[in-house]
């Protein structure tokens, strides 16, 4: 049984997750990306992590790094599946800077999900000498904007082994996550007339008008098993012309195959000959097989003897998670520790679960 953390391997593993949240890395810039990958490999490499990046995964902005015990553990590896990027962007420091506040750790990602990747290094650190087979850690950059250029690689690196744990956010009871909703991106087209917006704008067809009330309409159908939210606009160029184009980003969320087929007649129904739902990238459902469930039985038990409290729970928001689920492959989600404000600028963790959720990580490790 490997115990918790020591006071001073804590500190250790604060100290690299403050270097991770002040390196920002928002998923659309490339240079803060490759910045924020570099690091990360400078602090797998110090902790005992050999960096193999195939042409491939740097191609697709990704990474990994094995952990074999100086050539000691063989067998198939355990994944540990995590991604650098997060929603801030470059200066959001200013916002939410790196601080600590009682057992409340803020800055941007320190959450979703560098505090996962902080928690999963410590738990390889601390499982070292006890593993029975090598760890993988795959870095991904692109799972807040929905994974399109690094999913083949997961799943690639997935098949290679034994099953594939996800140091995402912990559930706000604290629980795993065994099964995640499918999320499905979309593309709303508007298309309108122009004219002289100073002249006679009623001549006109603005797009941006229908977009708007396609929005209102759309959000308005919203339901909990089948949530429509729009998180992106743009449209028109010039004010004095009534818009031709408005274009915006939806993503849907369904927990099931009716709450599915609800969503698909909720946007047929919504297309009209100048208005467009396209759709994008989708991570599919993942459903709890049986294999999930005896991963979750060995967290149960490490946590019981861990004194930690832990439940199975389905996630409505989606992770890398969904595509190795949906695989088949052996998939524990929600590692990572406890907090709130993911993705808002009082994004914290919570320092007390981040230690008990180390040792739990640490002897998942050893025991699968
Ligand atoms: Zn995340």
């Amino acid at each position: 049984m490997i115990d918790f953390p020591s006071r001073d391997q804590t500190n250790k593993a604060i100290e690299r997750l403050r270097r991770f949240v002040e390196c920002e890395s928002p998923s659309y810039d490339p240079v803060a990306i490759a910045d924020g990958l570099e690091l990360v490999r400078q602090e797998l490499g110090a902790s005992g992590f050999t960096i193999i990046s195939s042409l491939q995964d740097m191609e697709s902005g990704t990474f990994f790094a094995e952990f074999n015990d100086s050539g000691r553990l063989s067998g198939r590896p355990i994944l540990i599946a995590c991604h650098f990027d997060t929603v801030h962007p470059v200066g959001e420091l200013s916002i939410n800077p790196w601080r600590i506040e009682g057992d409340r750790c803020f800055g941007p990602g320190v959450l979703d999900m560098k505090g996962g990747i902080a928690l999963a290094i410590l738990a390889v650190e601390l499982a070292s000498k006890k593993l029975a087979r090598p760890v993988r850690i795959l870095m991904t950059s692109d799972e807040e904007i929905g994974s399109a250029r690094s999913r083949e690689r997961i799943e690639a690196h997935a098949f290679e082994s034994l099953c594939v744990l996800v140091p995402e956010p912990a559930r706000e009871n604290g629980g795993l996550v065994v099964g995640r909703h499918a999320v499905q991106r979309y593309e709303l087209q508007a298309k309108g007339m122009p004219f002289h917006a100073g002249r006679d704008p009623s001549r006109g067809q603005s797009a941006i008008n229908l977009l708007a009330r396609k929005i209102v309409s759309l959000e308005g159908q919203s339901r909990p098993d089948a949530s429509i939210s729009v998180g992106v606009i743009s449209g028109g160029q010039w004010v004095n012309c009534v818009p031709e184009k408005a274009n915006a980003e939806m993503i849907c969320v369904t927990s099931d195959v009716k709450s599915r087929e609800a969503l698909r007649a909720i946007i047929s129904q919504e297309q009209v000959e100048n208005f467009k739902i396209i759709p994008g990238l989708e991570r599919p459902a993942w459903v709890s097989s049986v294999k999930d469930h005896e991963l979750y039985s060995l967290a149960s038990r490490v946590a019981s003897e861990l004194r930690i409290k832990i439940s199975p729970e389905i996630s409505g928001g989606g992770s890398d998670g969904n595509f190795t689920g949906a695989l088949g492959i052996p998939t524990l989600d929600g590692l990572g520790p406890c907090g709130e404000g993911a993705h808002t600028h009082s994004e914290h963790l919570h320092l007390s679960s981040f230690v008990p959720r180390a040792a739990l990580f640490a002897n998942i490790l050893c025991r699968v």
